[in-house]
């Protein structure tokens, strides 16, 4: 088949926060940029952010980048690289003031100042009072953001290419990453992007499970892309459970409305936080939050006819409050359940939110995967920023409000590392016929089954659910090993996925399979490292392990598709220039 080829300097995989951030260092700097995203760019789940972006601007509370760093770090449960992590809390102001100056309308204080927001795991250094650290606008904060990024990118000349499906990384002769093959979702047509440099910006994976937050092009497809070309995954045992999603359906209540004032209560009407959390209570660590609202249900303390659930309360807080701050949960409480958060509490739930774990980077957004026994060398020519990408700065456990940090701090400096790339290496690489012809089986191999007892829905159903089940809040031997049984299985299943259409304009069957099978191989990653991780650490809770342990486990897990291998690599906890946060048992 004769493909089509378009040259660019730099391929930005993804049109979130994380991918436009790069998209619009990158176009201001003259080179030019393709995005390809697999829907319009404004529709990428940073849209869908709500609580905000932390930066320690002390609008409100005293604050510094150095609290900041520390409540990272100790998020993290000492699993975060340091380096990485002092790098994002230091330049976080600076990142803030830019999308301010770019044109995002973040909610103002009375004094003119961007508002901010409490948010979990916050320090309290100020006579127990929580510092108040997350920029927002309303609980629209990720809308704001995205749009913004897309009209500046329009006006930098960013070359969008929306509804455009990346299927796999293509390699030049010597290796090095020389953009990817992708197909037009519209025509059903493949075509090659050939770019000196590549940035995976592809976002989580959070259709792993079945009750989830997360938009439902979440599939992982980034990160499942670079382990089929030989880069491992990072950390992919910590997936986190968000504390307060609407129970049954799984859609996010932020954790602002904690923020705002909101808190949790058990059947007996208890405040229960204040058991598992003294000082923090409500606004403890997401982890903390979720494993204790499980116990509280497990116990037989859940709300309820089928005592299941928790409530979140904002009634107190008056409509007026609500009507300015928390808007969109409002509308989402009254849509999806009826209930008015003004006049009664919402029945929540834990559900799956966002993965710790990613493609391996160092905080310069550049791929980096162990050689032999010595330190670890760059991929040439592949970056990696944003939810798919591990830096790794949130660790065991991400507090809320540091990933929009996140993708925007990692985008801009994986952008400027790519702009130094580019002038080192000015011209294109001849891309080998081998790994053009491996993408291209990839995609096609879709159309030569035309028998199959299996569907592409029935088996990501099952996924959902074996994921729920066997690699859930809570976790142990027996469920892990059973689990892993059952994915292996799955995985073997597919191959026998019959896909219903073969046509190719707008075939979303198609998509769907090619999605399904990124979602599978991800989820391999995850409970197979979950199986092997024998301690508790942040989200990642061992019935049978319940403690952390910091001389066996202190390190960082990489699964690498091929033979199902593990490895390990140490956690950087040197950071850039001030002294390390040693670990400590973490309480709040
Ligand atoms: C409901 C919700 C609320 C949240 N609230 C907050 C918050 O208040 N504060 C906070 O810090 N974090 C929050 N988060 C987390 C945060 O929003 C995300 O982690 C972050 O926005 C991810 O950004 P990203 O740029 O990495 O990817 P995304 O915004 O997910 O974008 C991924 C992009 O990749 C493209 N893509 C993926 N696969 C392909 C493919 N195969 N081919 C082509 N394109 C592809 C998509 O089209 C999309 O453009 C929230 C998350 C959710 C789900």
């Amino acid at each position: 088949m004769s493909i089509p080829v378009s040259q660019f300097d730099a391929l930005i995989i993804g049109a979130g926060g994380g991918g436009m951030r790069a998209a619009l260092q990158l176009a201001r700097a003259d080179a030019k940029v393709a995005v390809v995203s697999k829907v319009f760019p404004t529709r990428s789940h940073t849209v869908a952010a709500q609580g905000g972006i932390n930066a320690a601007l002390a609008n409100v509370l005293p604050d510094n980048w150095h609290w900041h760093m520390f409540d990272t770090v100790k998020g993290s449960d000492y699993l975060g690289d340091q380096d990485a992590i002092e790098y994002m809390c230091k330049i976080a102001p600076q990142v803030v003031y830019e999308l301010e100056h770019t044109g995002v309308p973040f909610s103002r204080l009375d004094n003119g100042k961007i508002y901010q927001r409490r948010f979990g795991g916050q320090s309290q250094n100020y006579g127990g009072e929580q510092a108040a650290r997350t920029c927002a606008a309303a609980d629209r904060t990720g809308h704001v953001i995205v749009h913004t990024l897309y009209q500046q990118n329009l006006r930098a000349q960013t070359h969008f290419f929306d509804e455009y499906f990346a299927i796999d990384l293509l390699k030049a002769e010597d290796g090095s990453i020389q953009g990817a093959l992708v197909l037009c979702i519209e025509t059903g047509e493949p075509m090659i992007i050939q770019a000196k440099t590549t940035l995976l910006a592809t976002g989580g994976c959070g259709q792993m499970y079945r009750n989830n937050t997360n938009a439902l092009i979440n599939t992982g497809d980034g990160m499942a892309m670079a382990m089929r070309a030989g880069v491992p995954v990072e950390d992919m045992e910590f997936f986190q459970f968000h504390p307060t999603g609407i129970a049954g359906k799984g859609i996010l209540i932020t954790e602002g409305a904690r923020g705002e004032g909101g808190y949790l209560t058990n059947a007996d009407g208890e405040r229960f936080m204040e058991r598992y959390a003294p000082n923090a209570k409500d606004l403890a660590s997401r982890d903390v939050v979720s494993r204790a609202i499980h116990t509280e249900v497990k116990e037989g303390r859940g709300c309820g006819p089928n005592k299941d659930f928790v409530y979140l309360h904002l009634d107190h807080l008056g409509e007026e409050v609500l009507q300015k701050r928390l808007p969109g949960i409002r509308a989402t409480s009254i849509a999806f359940l009826g209930i008015d958060p003004v006049d009664a509490p919402i029945p929540i739930y834990p559900t799956a939110h966002y993965v710790m774990g990613g493609v391996p980077t160092d905080r310069f957004g550049q791929v980096v995967v162990p050689v032999g026994t010595g330190p670890e060398e760059a991929v040439p020519g592949l970056y990696a920023a944003g939810e798919c990408a591990c830096a790794s700065v949130h660790g065991g456990n991400r507090l809320g409000g540091n990933s929009l940090l996140d993708i925007l701090v990692f985008g801009r400096a994986a952008a400027n590392n790519m702009i130094e790339a580019l002038k080192e290496n000015p011209s294109h690489k001849t891309l080998s016929q081998e790994s053009i012809d491996a993408a291209v089986t990839n995609l096609t191999r879709w159309d030569d089954i035309s028998e199959g007892s299996e569907t592409v829905e029935g088996l990501r159903n099952e996924l959902q659910r074996t994921m729920e089940t066997y690699c859930g809040v809570y976790r142990d031997k027996t469920m892990l090993d059973e689990g892993v049984e059952k994915v292996r299985e799955l995985l073997k299943r597919l191959p026998n996925a019959r896909l219903k259409d073969h046509s190719k304009i707008f075939n979303t069957a198609r998509i769907e399979a090619l999605e399904l099978e990124n979602l599978m191989q991800l989820s391999l990653a995850t409970i197979v490292s979950a199986q092997a991780r024998e301690e508790s650490r942040g989200a990642h809770s061992r019935v049978d392990f319940p403690t952390r342990d910091d001389d066996k486990w202190m390190k960082h897990s990489l699964f690498f598709m091929e033979g199902e291998r593990l490895d390990y690599k140490p956690v950087r906890s040197k950071p850039l220039t001030v002294e390390s946060f040693p670990p400590k048992e973490r309480t709040y």
